[in-house]
């Protein structure tokens, strides 16, 4: 085995709301390896935490003030689920994967990231959390802003109705009720905010390459994935 075969390498996906990024992080990371972190979900945590302090006006804005008094109280870490084989968001040592996924955290989730100091906040633990390599993260900002130097950079897009198909197919899969025009609205909002906020915005890194996955197949999509890491780490046996 050669030297560059051991070398553990950073991997940023980047993309748009509900387009699949984490799906193929999640496999990608597995197949190699690797330790996978949802970026997006430590934003939904600061977001349950908002929701269930109190920190959520009635007129569904951000206490901000209130907020950023309370960042220190906020831990998020992951733990694998034995049973899913995939990482568990945990706030506070309580395991919130299933409550992070509402769309009421959906809802509140762009306006709380948009925040500087919650985004200083996560970017710092998300760059301790790679330090050694060997990880796929996926985000909005992980290739621009957390590891403007990871070694491949892939930039995920799928048209608007497709990704809000899927998302609302997560949804009533999950038993939620969901509503799909609700749903589009929501990943429209949140990819405007996403894009214009001053800090880190949602853009594609120069260095990125683009994947549109409106018409591929979980199983292409990873061929493909595979291949730009095996390319890459020169591990890819023809
Ligand atoms: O990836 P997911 O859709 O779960 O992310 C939820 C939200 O968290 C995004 O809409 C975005 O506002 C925010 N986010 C971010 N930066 C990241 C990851 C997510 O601002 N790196």
């Amino acid at each position: 085995m050669k030297d560059s075969c051991m070398k553990r390498i950073t991997i940023a996906i980047d993309g748009h709301s509900s387009c699949g990024k984490s799906t193929m992080a999640k496999d990608l990371a597995r197949e190699i390896g690797y330790i996978y972190i949802d970026s997006g979900a430590m934003y939904r945590c600061c977001t349950l935490f908002c929701i269930e302090q109190g920190l959520v006006r009635a007129d569904g804005s951000i206490d901000a003030e209130g907020l950023e008094a309370r960042m220190g109280e906020i831990h998020v870490s992951f733990r694998l689920n034995a049973e899913t084989g995939r990482p568990d968001a945990y706030l506070n040592g309580v395991n919130v994967e299933q409550r992070i996924r509402t769309m009421e955290v959906s809802s509140h989730v762009s306006p709380v990231a948009a925040l500087p100091f919650v985004r200083a906040a996560m970017t710092a633990q998300q760059q301790a959390m790679g330090r050694e390599g060997g990880i796929v993260m996926d985000g909005r900002d992980i290739g621009t802003a957390v590891f403007p130097d990871a070694e491949l950079k892939i930039f995920v897009t799928a048209s608007d109705e497709i990704r809000a198909q899927r998302r609302y197919d997560e949804l009533i899969g999950k038993g939620e009720a969901a509503d799909f025009d609700e749903v589009l609205a929501n990943l429209r909002e949140r990819d405007r905010i996403d894009s214009t906020r001053a800090v880190a915005p949602l853009r594609q890194a120069e260095d990125a390459l683009v994947l549109d996955n409106s018409h591929l197949t979980i199983a292409e999509q990873k061929q493909w994935l595979l291949e730009q890491y095996h390319r890459l780490t020169d591990e890819y046996v023809h």
